[in-house]
């Protein structure tokens, strides 16, 4: 049966690991434990949820932030499970057959050990295709959500759509880098593209920028911005939200000459695999190109890439060879990743996918 424990055994016969099968998936089998004495069952899950969120309280001060991811997969040594907690409602994607297989058990534990009485399901991501799962939303514990939830991080509230909203609802692992822009925001002007709910437009507000646009094309992210911006108390018209294509506005910009003193690029992954590495490296290298022509002397091109095929190399290589084509002096001031709420494990480098540079330009 899908997702079923099954001993790992070398061509002798040697015990080499516990795993989960997965007949449809190219990775056939996910590990749970190389060790022989381990029985994979409640105790064990519970004991492994139980490390991850115990490491979450050495990471995360409740009074600054509400929300976080408290089980990062594979990097905390549960395959396929994601869960992030949103104030006091947990949202859980169930993403490979063998964390599928003990989903109840799970759920049952998760809500024991958080002590969350709304648990929320969002195994919807692409990944489980590969692996022959069909696509599920919904309540699993407590009321159904109707509404946004709000949550607090550093000072500033957000809401957040966990129903319907990209990945669990936000961008989690931009945190410390919404921290970021809020210190190096003052008095500049800033250009935020791929905004989604407005995260790093708000934090640039918050550290005194002189104004924002804001470019996404989804109207529906933009709507959750614009409640955001209220959300918060600034000036409606602190920010111009735009609803366009970044490639064609990027251009239009260019074209009308226009300037910002900070540009912000953190577009949706171009390459998920290796395979899309070249189209994707193409993508970066233009919208980088064409920020860094945006800029004011003195000014910041903060860049991301979250692609797992685009390594931290050659994600550098390409912000450089667009500087050069840009005509630009620059340097990296800063490099950014995901906070520590996103571990990645030592054993699994798969793991790394967040990157990014500020810039700065002479
Ligand atoms: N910076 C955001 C997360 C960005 S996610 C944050 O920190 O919260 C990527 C966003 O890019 C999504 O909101 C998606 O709607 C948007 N997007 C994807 N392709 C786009 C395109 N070609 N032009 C404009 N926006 C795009």
């Amino acid at each position: 049966m899908p997702g079923e424990t099954v001993k790992v055994v070398d061509s002798n016969g040697r015990f080499l690991a516990w795993g989960a099968i997965s007949p449809r998936s190219q990775i056939r089998v996910r590990i749970w434990s190389w060790k022989e004495e381990d029985e994979i069952g409640a105790d064990f899950f519970y004991d492994r949820i139980n490390e991850a969120v115990e490491l979450r309280k050495l990471l995360i001060k409740p009074e600054m932030v509400d929300a976080y991811r408290l089980l990062h997969a594979e990097s905390d040594d549960i395959p396929g499970l994601i869960v992030d907690k949103y104030d006091e409602t947990l949202v859980v994607q169930f993403l490979s057959c063998g964390i599928e297989f003990w989903r109840d058990t799970i759920v049952g534990i998760l809500a024991k050990i958080t002590g969350c009485n709304q648990i929320y399901e969002r195994s919807d991501a692409d990944t489980r295709k590969l692996e022959g799962l069909e696509p599920r939303n919904g309540i699993l514990i407590g009321p159904d959500i109707t509404r946004p939830i709000k949550i607090r991080e550093g000072g500033i509230e957000y809401w957040v759509d966990i129903v319907s909203g990209q990945k669990t609802g936000f961008f989690l692992d931009q945190r410390e880098n919404r921290f970021i822009v809020r210190e190096l925001a003052d008095g500049r002007t800033i250009l935020d593209c791929f905004a989604y709910s407005g995260g790093f437009s708000i934090s640039g507000l918050a550290g005194r920028a002189l104004s924002v646009t804001a470019v996404d094309s989804s109207a529906e992210a933009l709507k959750l911005a614009r409640d955001n911006l209220k959300l918060n108390h600034f000036d409606e018209r602190s920010v111009e939200w735009v609803e366009a294509d970044v490639f064609n506005f990027l251009r239009k910009l260019r074209d009308q000459n226009h300037k910002f003193d900070m540009v912000i690029l953190d577009p949706p992954k171009f390459a998920p695999t290796a395979a899309h590495v070249k189209k994707a490296a193409r993508a970066y290298k233009d919208i980088n190109l064409l920020a860094l022509k945006l800029l004011n002397r003195g000014g910041l091109l903060v860049t991301f890439s979250c692609s797992g095929g685009v390594s931290e190399d050659l994600f550098q290589k390409i912000v450089a060879g667009a500087a050069v084509d840009a005509g630009v002096e620059a340097k990296i001031i800063r490099r950014l990743g995901p906070g520590p709420d996103h571990p990645v494990a030592l054993t699994f480098p798969e793991g790394t996918y967040l990157k990014g540079l500020v810039v700065a330009i002479k």
